[in-house]
């Protein structure tokens, strides 16, 4: 008989603007299905962008999610705590010859997808997708050397898909996939598996870490939710896309891939995303309004 683990569930907001009824939503829900099965929520802090997250408004979300009747363990994990983590998962993936260093500002990458012989440029969940301008043409041999600090580095997709190709066999199914258990941007429900085609294609060569921050988002979320022991990752459908990212490295890493469970995202009244600028939806706003957390709770239709 498998023991199921007990659900743990979180919300990790970035501590770089005031939480809006987006983030209220997204908390919530991750909040109520780990009530639901008596598990846990827990809060982490992604204040991976040290140039932009301020303490502030750390202690500010806080006091807007205890406002909304939230609870969670502390300490909470806080990014900026775990940089070593995140280094020894960029050493081990630098080490199997997955990693490249890339030296392409945003321009460069422009004008390498404007050449005639590139077709229409993809937009990736990151943006555009690389075009492999600094990717080697070969995987390097191990050893290698150290890991290059202070460098941009890019996961080479192929070398990453062909690794887990090989590992799965005949199983080329089990390359990466995920349960979405919540809807993705189009409705996707249920087993979502990522071809190679579409792995290397929409997704390419994403950045794990950056020239001057360390460790890139993608990187981070995966060692945090692994470490954390998450087993519903909760989240906006706006990331149903990275998810694919995340499950690839999980299996790089070796790590347990947790159930998806993206959500819907609050418009405003235009139809229009909420945006951390949106201080109009900050929860402060609603807060000094005199609305109780109930009837923000019904007006999120929650
Ligand atoms: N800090 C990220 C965000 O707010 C977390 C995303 C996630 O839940 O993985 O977008
Ligand atoms: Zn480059």
């Amino acid at each position: 008989m498998t023991k199921t683990r007990p659900v743990v569930t979180r919300f990790a907001p970035s501590p770089t603007g005031p939480l809006h009824l987006g983030h209220a939503f997204s908390a919530i829900v991750a909040h109520d299905i780990a009530a639901a099965s008596c598990g846990t929520f827990l809060l982490r802090i992604d204040d991976l962008d040290l140039s932009r997250a301020r303490p502030a408004w750390e202690t500010q979300l806080k006091d807007d999610l205890r406002w909304l009747g939230l609870e969670w363990p502390e300490p909470c994990r806080r990014e900026s705590e775990h940089f070593a983590a995140y280094d020894a998962a960029l050493d081990q993936l630098w080490a199997e010859g997955l990693l490249f260093t890339c030296t392409c500002s945003r321009r460069d990458i422009r004008e390498a997808l404007s050449a005639p012989q590139e077709g229409a440029p993809q937009q990736g969940p990151d943006g555009l997708v690389y075009p492999g301008t600094c990717r080697p043409t070969s995987i390097p041999t191990p050893p290698l050397g150290p890991r290059p600090k202070g460098a941009t580095l890019r996961l080479n997709m192929s070398a990453a898909i062909d690794k887990l190709s090989t590992q799965a066999g005949q199983n080329a199914q089990l390359v990466a996939s995920f349960l979405e258990a919540g809807t993705g941007p189009l409705g996707e429900r249920g087993q979502i598996h990522l071809s190679s085609t579409e792995a290397i294609e929409r997704i390419g060569d994403v950045v794990l870490a950056r020239r001057d921050a360390g460790a890139a988002y993608h990187l981070a979320v995966v060692v945090d939710d692994a470490a954390q022991n998450v087993t519903h990752v909760v989240r906006g459908e706006d990331l149903f896309e990275a998810t694919k990212i995340h499950v690839v490295l999980q299996r790089l890493l070796g790590k347990p891939t947790p159930v998806y469970h993206h959500h819907r995202l609050v418009r405003d009244d235009q139809g229009k995303r909420l945006a951390k600028r949106d201080d109009a939806r900050a929860l402060a706003t609603y807060r000094a309004q005199g609305w109780s957390p109930t009837e923000l709770r019904q007006h999120l239709g929650l």
